[in-house]
């Protein structure tokens, strides 16, 4: 996710319109990562008294793709959490769902909402469960792990929590009503386990409806950061700063797929990377990608 979002602003123009929207999301998504070390750190150090299962970073495959930071579960009930790290003073908005934070020096910045993605994740994962037969109540919060956050307005109706409150916040949960067997608390957790799939998210052009043409092609180079390497034989130079990649292919490649399209053809090979039919040709089928169709018009995927 990182990834395509760094790669797609380095592909625009510095002044479009959709600069702001993937530069807030990025910051979102790298406000997840310290935090959920914090979070993983808090449940090294626990145990808990009854049968539990913890998991981190699970995608179970479903219609629609969604990835839990981490899912605590027990014989009764499931839990979400939704792990933040972001420093400052936090106001969460409902309406519509948006997370404020305020700086030191009084900036502001918007984020997507923790208590949006929370419930998507809770109702998708509740529909997971129903459709294996299994009917568990799902509970959820969302963890604030970064030391020094202040919440000036919490949500209305989501439980917000800091990591060292996650344990009696667990002891807290009932543990009431039906629960499951030994046998079938097991076979859920390797369900799960088995259902687990690399989360791909959508390419940012879908994602974020941003025409196709906006974004710049070509071949960037990594030493200089300019874009129009060329293809040379076995290798690809700069012709600014002289530097020389065989592998440059390989990482605008993966750059298509990640901001254009899940797929790509001989054709859009060639006018993304500026190479002919035949150097096309031999980089498609060097990369090792699935694809459909016939010779002259296949279409080849990076993603199953
Ligand atoms: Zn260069």
């Amino acid at each position: 996710m990182l990834e395509g979002l760094m790669a797609a602003q380095n592909r625009l123009s510095s002044g479009h319109p959709g600069m702001p929207i993937l530069a807030a999301k990025q910051s979102s998504v790298e406000a997840g990562i310290g935090g959920e070390e914090r979070v993983a750190e808090i449940f090294r150090k626990h145990s808990f008294p009854f049968d539990h299962r913890i998991f981190h970073d699970l995608s179970p495959k479903s219609n629609e793709q969604f990835q839990m930071d981490n899912y605590f579960m027990s014989p009764w009930y499931g839990l979400v959490l939704e792990v933040k790290n972001i420093a400052g003073v936090l106001e969460f908005k409902d309406n519509p769902p948006q997370l404020i934070r305020t700086r030191e020096d009084g900036h502001r910045d918007g984020y997507e909402s923790p208590v949006a993605q929370l419930e998507r994740n809770r109702d998708l994962l509740g529909a997971w469960l129903r459709s294996r037969g299994i009917n568990l109540p799902i509970y959820g919060a969302v963890v604030l792990a970064y030391p020094k956050q202040i919440v000036a307005v919490p949500p209305a109706k989501t439980k917000i929590l800091f990591p060292n409150l996650i344990p009696s916040y667990i002891r807290s949960i009932p543990q009431q009503g039906k629960q499951l067997d030994v046998d079938t608390f097991n076979w859920l957790s390797n369900e799960l386990l088995n259902s687990h799939q690399r989360f791909i998210p959508k390419p940012i052009s879908e994602s974020f409806s941003i025409p196709l043409g906006d974004f710049r092609r070509g071949v960037r180079c990594m030493t200089c950061g300019r874009f129009g390497m060329i293809k040379l034989p076995r290798t690809w130079h700069c012709p600014y700063c002289g530097a020389r990649d065989h592998n440059a292919h390989q990482r605008a490649l993966l750059e298509w797929f990640l901001i254009f399209k899940r797929s790509i053809t001989n054709r859009e090979c060639r006018e993304f990377l500026g190479v002919d039919i035949h150097t096309a040709t031999r980089i498609l089928q060097g990369m090792n990608l699935m694809f459909e169709g016939t010779f002259r018009n296949r279409t080849y995927f990076f993603f199953n």
